[in-house]
């Protein structure tokens, strides 16, 4: 028999999310996520993906996934300080480093994961975070993780962040102070102020911090946000993930040789989860190889981008304020935000809605990732799509 208490607890909260238009729907994809996916029979221009080159698809990648498999088999066998740690794990950590400029680097199972190990391993109940409110969940999650204090600056506010910076500092009370942002904001595409964040943490010596899931082969020639700045050296942190444009699954953190020593003998999930398969590794190996040698693929991306904005602002959208390829087109009420994107499904456009908690009450967007494997005749037949179902709900005139 179940417990009363947790049926009447799942039951009331479930109601309440389905009544607030806030229970969000998993469709199951029967199609590779490329560009166009198949959802219950019916095929669909896919603007909802993080798989920005299109690498998730890419045969060089299969072939080299493939190839691993034949190796070394389909997992690792072990967590990596008994002996998961493979020759190819090694490979893939030290063109990590090359690729981001930076000494060293560490692989971890996912990008979540990476915050979970990278944060706790360094910050404890005697130091304090100096975080971005919009932080994503596995940055919160991470530093809440740690114990230290935590304090929330306003939204890429370099003002309120020197201030609290300070007062932190003056106050005496921590041993370390950090500061953690995204390089590039999820939500709204817009990018961290990175160079000022570096001029804060140095004048208040703050050890800095930035996850770069979205930045990460889309900015910087792909090395990402902080290279995009100049800022390879000033960072002390560079969090990635293997998981979008890279296309696989997994996450990094990419710094000093020491740091990363200290990672490997301190954080958790690297001494006590299973190392990723050699099927991953071998696949992003791969993408870091063609991303090494060719823009192509960036080039398209944000050629994509660009395209597609300048198609949805012309009709009128709320495209918000994204400096990156991410495109929001924001509705702003929650339950007429799910309406839109369940009328651009119908009409053959995958856009998920997204709305609180994800984003802040009352700004509810359905938001667009083009990617470098979405072709013209694709993005304008979306562009109509929206044009037509805008014009249907109000959205636009
Ligand atoms: C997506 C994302 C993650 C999680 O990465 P996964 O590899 O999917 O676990 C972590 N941090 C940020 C900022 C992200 O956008």
């Amino acid at each position: 028999m179940s417990s009363h208490t947790l049926d009447r607890f799942l039951k009331e909260n479930l109601q309440d999310l389905k009544e607030r238009g806030l229970y969000n729907v998993i469709d199951p994809l029967e199609s590779p996520n490329g560009p166009v996916i198949q959802i219950d029979g019916k095929e669909l221009i896919n603007l909802s993906s993080n798989n920005y080159l299109g690498l998730a698809t890419d045969d060089r990648l299969k072939k080299a996934a493939i190839e691993a498999i034949n190796q070394y088999g389909v997992g690792a066998g072990a967590v990596r300080t008994i002996n998961g740690t493979l020759k190819l794990h090694v490979e893939l950590e030290e063109k990590i480093a090359e690729f981001k400029h930076t000494e060293a680097a560490i692989a971890y199972q996912s990008g979540f994961n990476c915050n979970m190990a990278a944060i706790s391993a360094v910050m404890d109940k005697e130091d304090a975070i100096l975080s971005d409110e919009l932080n994503h969940a596995s940055i919160i999650d991470g530093c809440r993780l740690s114990k230290a204090k935590i304090i929330r600056f306003q939204h890429s506010d370099m003002d309120d962040l020197r201030k609290k910076a300070k007062e932190a500092k003056e106050s005496g009370q921590f041993k370390k102070i950090m500061v953690i942002t995204d390089g590039v904001f999820s939500m709204d595409g817009d990018i961290a102020k990175l160079p000022d964040i570096v001029e804060i943490a140095e004048e208040f010596d703050l050890i800095t911090y930035v996850d770069d899931a979205h930045g990460s082969g889309v900015l910087g020639n792909g090395a990402g946000t902080v290279k995009h700045f100049g800022l390879s050296d000033k960072i002390d942190f560079q969090i990635g993930t293997l998981s979008k444009a890279i296309g696989v699954v997994g996450g990094y953190v990419a710094g000093k040789k020491e740091l990363i020593d200290w990672l490997k003998v301190r954080s958790r999930p690297f001494l006590f989860s299973t190392a990723l398969t050699p099927a991953d590794v071998a696949a992003c190996i791969k993408a870091i190889d063609i991303l090494s040698n060719s823009t192509e693929l960036q080039d398209r991306l944000w050629g994509n981008g660009h395209y597609l904005k300048k198609g949805l602002k012309e009709l009128g959208f709320n495209i918000g304020e994204s400096e990156t390829p991410i495109t929001p087109c924001i509705i702003g009420d929650e339950v007429k935000t799910q309406q839109f994107s369940k009328r651009l499904n119908e009409e053959g456009v995958y856009a998920k809605a997204i709305v609180f908690p994800t984003v802040p009450r009352g700004t509810g967007r359905v938001r667009n990732m083009p990617t470098a494997a979405h072709t013209k005749e694709m993005l304008d037949q979306a562009i109509a799509i929206y044009e037509m179902v805008g014009k249907e709900l109000g959205v636009i005139s």
